[in-house]
């Protein structure tokens, strides 16, 4: 499959003010040098916990925030370089949903007004074929064309959920960027969108992006999985060598905390000591070694870059000094 988005060195460094003056004093490193791509019909997801850089990189490629560094190619174009009328033309090709999509929306536009204006602002569908694609979009989703005139509030969560799907699939998208999309809803509801959002991936060949804290709904929707950790990749994988044959200890620290299928091998619990450090002061050498229970001194001052070891397969790779010693049991905790 060809890259539908590739992000290379990707930065964004949000400026701290302080002092009389107000003058920048510090940088809070939210993305640090963040490489990766996504292939047309995939999923890929993010990982990581609040904090990690993972709903920034999503901004960051949609513009929202503008990177402060780093490269963005979209279906073979200079992303970055686009000015507003271009970015706001390409931005039917690249639609987000958030947590809650009516958090940003009037409570008193009823679901047609909502898909209308998604379609018009875009302008993507004549205007007098909008109201048969409100009732299409509607049934795909799951919702019954009687409910097009009614209001936010008058949804549940999982279907106000299925309403923004609605919205972003109005104006024929190729990129979806779902951050923390089922989050808030009850798991058998998550269930529900997941299965709805794949299905739409199938009959509208969509590309997503998934951002989410959560491995447990990560592990049924990707097919590919990146772990972040205070701005930095520390693992990519696909989803079957990620679960089965994870390398980077806070990778296997996540997984842990999960509950086992039947196709991961029998985990031992490692729990986390302490709190993510602070994105402003990030600590030197590997990220984690503040937390990692493997650290040694050469972890606190060599950053370690991503890389494959030999017995790793299918573009799995993962930064840490000590994953081959650590998978072959050479290397012990040493805390
Ligand atoms: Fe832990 Fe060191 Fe590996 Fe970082 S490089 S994950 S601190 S063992
Ligand atoms: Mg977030």
């Amino acid at each position: 499959a060809k890259e539908l988005l590739r992000v290379n060195n990707l930065e964004q460094h949000f400026p701290i003010k302080g002092g009389l003056l107000g003058r920048t004093v510090n940088h809070v490193k939210a993305v640090d040098g963040v490489t990766f791509d996504i292939y047309e019909g995939e999923t890929l997801s993010i990982v990581g916990e609040s904090g990690c850089g993972k709903s920034t990189t999503g901004r960051a490629i949609l513009r929202l925030d503008e990177p402060t560094g780093g490269e963005i190619e979209f279906d073979g174009e200079d992303l970055l370089s686009f000015n507003k009328k271009k970015m706001n033309k390409t931005r039917k090709h690249l639609q987000v949903i958030f947590q809650d999509p009516y958090a940003s929306i009037n409570p008193r536009q009823t679901v047609r007004q909502v898909l209308n204006e998604a379609m018009e602002i875009q302008n993507v569908v004549p205007k007098k074929e909008r109201n048969d694609r409100i009732i299409e979009l509607m049934e795909t989703v799951g919702l019954g064309p009687h409910q097009a005139d009614r209001l936010p509030h008058e949804f549940s969560g999982g279907q106000r959920q299925r309403i923004g799907i609605a919205r972003a699939l109005a104006v024929n998208p190729k990129l979806i960027i779902a951050d923390e999309a089922v989050s808030a809803l009850d798991v058998s509801i998550q269930a529900q969108v997941i299965n709805l959002l794949k299905k739409l991936q199938r009959e509208y060949k969509l590309t997503y992006l998934f951002i989410s804290h959560d491995l447990g709904v990560v592990r049924h929707i990707s097919d590919r999985v990146i772990v972040m950790y205070l701005g930095k990749i520390v693992e990519i994988a696909d989803k079957k060598s990620l679960f089965t044959n994870p390398q980077h200890p806070y990778t296997k620290a996540l997984l842990s905390a999960i509950p086992t299928t039947n196709m991961e091998k029998k985990k031992e619990r490692i729990i986390l000591t302490g709190d993510v450090p602070s994105p402003i002061d990030p600590p030197q050498g590997c990220r984690f070694h503040t937390r990692c229970p493997f650290a040694t001194d050469l972890c606190k001052t060599e950053t370690p870059e991503l890389r494959t070891a030999d017995y790793m397969q299918g573009g799995h790779q993962a930064a840490c000094h000590y994953m081959e010693e650590i998978q072959s049991g050479e290397h012990q905790p040493t805390k």
